[in-house]
């Protein structure tokens, strides 16, 4: 629906609701399972608006229905200012059909420059990670929370994450892997919206939805980390050991 279009309904639904009070949209509400936020933000997405004032159109991205359609509909994406100094829009590679998704936070320079995630030193060991626990890393699928280097590999903005989230879980919708690990503290935070520490998050088993699919994720500390302190290596081994004993559960 046109932008003005709905903007103008909403004030006319918050007139109304000063008129009316608050009953008129509770019972709304009871009705429909869909909730509308008279902030001007609608939450979640209609697809059976009774009187289909409030259909959101879906953007094509979320239509797609393979990796490959997602990435020609999302690869020149501009929601976020990082567009304008990525050199490369960094999508995800591996399995489509992988078990098991390893998501980190966001492309460094080496990422940039090639298109694809985890290329750089972190990237190494990563791998070799992976290796330890007998993965290699093409049976695997590894993407990031956001697809555009940060200038000077900052953490990426709440802001930045929140435009590039809905791919990410749009990916796993599509992946459907059996378990996710979660990489470093930045990546656990956007995906679980949890505001925990890593002494916190790691080890535990989170649930994750992504429309009608629901996975399981755990958190380990980023390869960066470990390479910035070593003795973090012990940690992220024991939570290595568990997220393997826990896949070969699932078998
Ligand atoms: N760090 C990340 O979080 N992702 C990459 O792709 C590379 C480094």
């Amino acid at each position: 629906m046109n932008e003005n279009i709905k903007k103008q309904i909403i004030e006319a639904l918050k007139d109304q609701k000063e008129i009316f009070g608050d009953e008129l949209f509770e019972e709304l509400n009871k009705r429909k399972t869909s909730v509308i936020k008279v902030s001007g933000e609608i939450s979640p997405k209609k697809t059976d608006d009774e009187f289909g004032l409030f259909e959101e159109e879906k953007e094509g991205w979320e239509k797609a229905k393979s990796l490959d359609e997602l990435k020609n509909q999302i690869k020149d994406c501009t929601k976020c200012p990082l567009h304008k100094s990525r050199n490369k829009f960094v999508f995800g590679s591996g399995n489509p059909n992988a078990d098991i998704m390893c998501v980190g936070e966001g492309p460094g320079a080496e990422e940039d420059k090639q298109g694809l995630p985890f290329v750089g030193r972190a990237g190494q060991l990563l791998t070799e990670i992976l290796k330890a626990i007998k993965f290699t890393r093409d049976e695997v699928y590894i993407a990031n929370v956001i697809k555009s280097r940060p200038p000077e590999n900052r953490t990426p903005l709440p802001s930045e994450m929140e435009s590039c989230l809905p791919y990410l879980k749009k990916q796993i919708g599509l992946i459907k892997p059996k378990l996710i690990l979660c990489l470093g503290l930045t990546a656990a935070q956007g995906l679980l919206k949890k505001k925990e520490t890593m002494t916190n998050l790691r080890g535990k088993l989170f649930e994750f939805e992504s429309g009608s699919f629901q996975t399981k994720v755990m958190v380990t500390y980023h390869p960066a980390a470990l390479l910035r302190n070593p003795n973090l290596k012990r940690d992220c081994w024991e939570d290595m050991k568990k997220f393997r004993k826990l896949y070969d559960e699932m078998k």
